[in-house]
């Protein structure tokens, strides 16, 4: 049977947002030294201090032992470039949905970790495979696809790339157990598994609204409260924020050749404009804070 990583080993994250973080906490509750990193001035830094507040609130809440939380903030540190990342035995990435911008941060990964450091992809969509492509060993790239919010999303999918490695893929499938997920293996295409399936739910709603069929808060309510789902799609998409929303389906649509069942939406595509990226932004379909 496939080993998960040792506890005590690094773990860097590369992006301090909604998902980063989340990988961060996880990952230091987990046993492992996390290294965490943002382009972003004082974001890991700001990151680690809010992750340490929730464990605060976790023990508040029974959920955590005092001492554990108390560890685990131990075990988390920012880190202000990425050449501090050196020491990592995975690399777990959650930056913007970018092809270019993925490559070109795994090339430079590879001119920093050690030869046995997997390289991990919390990407919504984008081919793990061409992620992988530029790089001298793209067999130790893999897809680690986490669900928004982290702490408390079951699902990571564990996606392999043509080129990846099943022995690395096996690893990263263990290492998410060991992490109290429940991961399941998936090949790398256009959007996965949840992703590919979750568009139409998203791309329908869009359409009833822009039919002004009814507003965002009824349409929830009725997905949420009568059709079975946790959240209605409006609440879902200002969740996830819109700009990686969109991305995705952009990805999924250019992916597919521009079927139209994938089409993004000129609203989605308005709300980013105005800037309303959702909860993080503070308005997206709704109003926060
Ligand atoms: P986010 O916008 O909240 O955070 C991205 C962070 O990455 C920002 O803090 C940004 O400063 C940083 N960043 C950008 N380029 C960087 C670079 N080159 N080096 C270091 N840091 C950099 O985004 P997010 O919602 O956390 O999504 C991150 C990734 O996770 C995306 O690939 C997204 O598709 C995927 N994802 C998102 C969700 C979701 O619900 N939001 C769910 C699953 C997967």
């Amino acid at each position: 049977m496939t080993q998960a990583l040792a506890k005590g080993s690094i773990v860097a994250v590369i992006g301090a947002g909604a998902m980063g973080c989340g990988i961060a906490q996880v990952a230091a509750a987990a046993g492992h030294q996390v290294r965490l990193f943002d382009t972003r001035q004082d974001a890991a830094a700001k990151a680690v201090a809010e992750i340490g507040k929730t464990y605060g609130k976790l023990v508040e809440k029974g959920r955590m032992g005092a001492t554990e939380a108390d560890l685990a903030r131990e075990r988390l540190h920012a880190v202000g470039s990425l050449g501090d990342v050196a020491g990592a035995s995975l690399v777990v990435e959650a930056i913007v949905e970018n092809l270019d911008v993925k490559r070109k941060l795994f090339m430079e990964l590879e001119e920093i970790v050690g030869d046995d450091c997997i390289l991990a992809t919390n990407t919504s969509s984008i081919s793990v495979t061409a992620i992988a492509a530029p790089l001298r060993h793209p067999q130790r790239l893999v897809g680690m696809h986490f669900f928004n919010p982290v702490p408390l999303m079951a699902l990571v999918e564990v996606i392999s790339g043509l080129a990846t490695d099943k022995g690395v893929a096996d690893v990263v499938f263990a290492t998410a157990e060991s992490w109290g997920k429940h991961p399941a293996h998936a090949k790398s295409t256009p959007g996965f598994i949840v992703n590919r399936v979750a568009r139409p739910y998203y791309a329908e709603a869009l359409r009833l609204l822009s039919e002004r069929a009814a507003d965002p808060a009824t349409l929830d309510a009725v997905m949420r409260d009568c059709g079975g789902f946790r959240m209605g799609p409006f609440e879902l998409m200002d969740l996830i924020g819109h700009d990686v929303n969109f991305a995705v389906t952009q990805s999924v649509f250019n992916a597919y050749f521009g079927d139209p069942r994938f089409t993004p939406s000129i609203i989605q595509q308005e709300l980013l404009n105005a800037g309303f990226l959702g909860r993080k932004a503070g308005r997206g379909f709704f109003h926060y804070g």
